[in-house]
């Protein structure tokens, strides 16, 4: 069977699925989502796409934009970046405080607010116009020039964003965070509005299949650096539950409150699923099922 097949097949399996999963509510902008929208995108090393359903649509990637910021913090500070950023799953929630405490303000990983904001700071004080440079850099890997921020969710998050002014003002007490917490806030809730089709994610995270470099051969990260995302996305791309995703799934990847989960499967494809409705542990039910069923039908898992 070919991808278009499966993924046909696997999308009609799913979609009708009775998912009891609630919409991001807490950032007020995203509940205005429809909770039925359901897409699917595969992009392949060998250059072929395939999609179904709302795949062309651009939904908010919110933590998935973690995984392209680091991706640039990593490219201009090398492996200078660990120094202030750990690479260890953190078995609490993404937007937990407790743990900072005893870590001294050095998050557990770039994936959780805490980390991202650690990332956001390196890109603020390196970065000549930090929102400029970075959304140039995400159109250039989507090879779009119309992805941007959607400045509404952005000021929706800001609205509420209490945990978060909370975690980077701890983050700097420990002389962690290099500027003023509210340019690095601002830029960090600007990262997580981006929005992105499935199409355009599965594009822009194809790099990461391909040892670092784009289709077109362009190098962003060597192939060392390259393996190390992946392995960061594998132990921590799926909050709380990146054991159960290595357990059914078996790929790297990240997923974000806006119902979006890329998965990278290195030397072969990457894969963007979107649906709204999250977990209690802000994953989806249907984006996992349609990834797990993906990975067995095309024995295509990297275990
Ligand atoms: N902007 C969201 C937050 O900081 C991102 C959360 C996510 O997608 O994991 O809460």
């Amino acid at each position: 069977m070919s991808y278009q097949e499966i993924i046909d097949e696997v999308y009609h399996d799913v979609k009708d699925i009775d998912d009891k999963g609630k919409l991001a509510t807490y950032i007020p902008e995203l509940a205005r989502v429809s909770p039925q929208k359901f897409g699917i995108h595969i992009s392949t090393v060998s250059r072929h796409q395939h999609g179904i359903g709302d795949y062309e649509e651009r939904f908010s990637i919110q933590s998935i934009s973690k995984v392209l910021a680091l991706t640039l913090a990593y490219k201009i500070k090398k492996q200078d970046i660990w120094k202030r950023v750990g690479i260890e799953p953190s078995g609490t929630a993404f937007n937990s405080l407790v743990q900072l405490e005893a870590d001294k303000g050095i998050p557990r990983n770039p994936f959780i607010n805490a980390g991202a904001m650690v990332i956001a700071d390196i890109l603020v004080t390196h970065l000549k116009n930090p929102k400029k440079d970075f959304i140039a850099f995400v159109r250039g890997l989507a090879h779009n020039s119309r992805v941007d921020y959607n400045q509404r969710v952005a000021a929706s998050e800001k609205s509420v964003g209490y945990r978060n002014v909370a975690l980077c003002n701890f983050i700097k007490s420990f002389d962690n965070i290099d500027n003023n917490p509210a340019t690095v806030l601002d830029f960090y809730f600007d990262l997580c509005s981006i929005e992105m089709s499935c199409q355009e994610l599965s594009e822009a995270f194809l790099f990461l299949a391909h040892d670092g470099r784009t289709l077109n051969g362009t190098q962003i990260l060597t192939n060392a650096q390259t393996k190390r995302i992946n392995a960061l996305m594998q132990t921590c791309g799926f909050y709380d539950e990146s054991g159960e995703f290595a357990f059914k799934v078996g790929l790297p990847g990240k997923s974000g409150v806006g119902g979006g989960i890329i998965a990278v499967h290195p030397d072969k494809y990457t894969i963007a699923v979107w649906s709204p409705r999250l977990n209690a542990k802000d994953n989806s039910y249907k984006r996992v099922r349609v990834l797990e069923k993906f990975t067995v039908k095309t024995e295509t898992s990297i275990f």
